[in-house]
């Protein structure tokens, strides 16, 4: 689904603002792939290449198998901050995709409606992103992406901003959307746990320039009870020590 290849991306073209240095990944079909590692070593960069938003220096960058050339239809992405916005109701934030591709009125509605429901929204469908909370407007950024029926979902730290209990319950809420849609997802987080219970790989980066240390396995992840496993405590401890270990190799 995604093939990176070699790439380097510098901010203003000079060198010295490399944000990544020779990334190479790949993203299988259905796949879903965690990006850990400090802030600003480029995960955000590195999403907003397959997203299409800004083009690398060097190497190239496949998503279904097509050189991306800007923003695709199937890839929907989730910035951090959520990016709704505020003078539009959580309704009309949802259904702004599909207004966009000028889908049938009637199929519109439905879909918006359906999502609200399974994302527990449909209440708050005519109230503005500052009237919910943190975990509420997540849950509407979410809405909105699925609304696209996206085959690639790409989400900027989806959760950091929300509680702890917020924050596993909406990552239970992907998991569960994403076995059910069989969608290719593409998270960054910051957070060790996050990346062991909703990344069956997790790539792990050093600090800028970014680049790619090690791609951890994670084929335990797939349940809700994954969580409460030892597995899991392992590959917890496995990924803060590969993270350590990346610190002290730049430091
Ligand atoms: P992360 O998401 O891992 O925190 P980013 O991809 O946001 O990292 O940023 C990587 C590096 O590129 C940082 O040093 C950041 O300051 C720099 N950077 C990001 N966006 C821009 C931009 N638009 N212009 C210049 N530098 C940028
Ligand atoms: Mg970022």
């Amino acid at each position: 689904m995604i093939a990176v290849d070699n790439v380097s991306l510098s901010y203003g073209g000079h060198q010295h603002h490399q944000a990544l240095a020779n990334i190479s990944m790949d993203v299988k079909s259905g796949e879903s792939m965690a990006l850990i590692g400090p802030s600003g070593c480029g995960k955000s960069s590195l999403l907003f290449l397959i997203a299409g938003l800004v083009f690398p220096q060097r190497g190239k960058i496949l998503v279904a198998d097509e050189n991306v050339a800007g923003p695709r239809q199937d890839v929907a992405l989730i910035i951090q901050n959520y990016g709704l916005f505020p003078w539009k109701t959580v309704w009309d934030n949802v259904i702004l995709g599909l207004k966009l591709r000028k889908l049938d009125h009637a199929k519109q509605k439905q879909k918006v409606s359906q999502l609200l429901n399974v994302l527990g929204l449909a209440d708050y469908q005519d109230k503005y992103p500052n009237q919910l909370s943190g975990g509420q407007q997540q849950r509407v950024a979410v809405a909105r992406a699925l609304a696209l029926e996206p085959m690639l979902l790409l989400m900027d730290e989806p959760f950091s901003a929300l509680d702890a209990l917020t924050r596993e319950s909406l990552q239970e809420m992907v998991l569960d959307i994403w076995l059910e849609n069989k969608m290719t997802l593409v998270f960054v987080t910051h957070s060790i746990e996050e990346a062991v219970f909703l990344g069956q790989k997790i790539a792990i980066f050093t600090p800028g320039p970014g680049r790619i240390t090690t791609i951890v396995e994670n084929s335990g992840m797939g349940a809700k009870e994954f969580r409460a496993t030892k597995q899991f405590y392992q590959q917890c401890s496995k990924v803060r020590k590969l993270l350590e270990d990346g610190q002290h190799e730049s430091a």
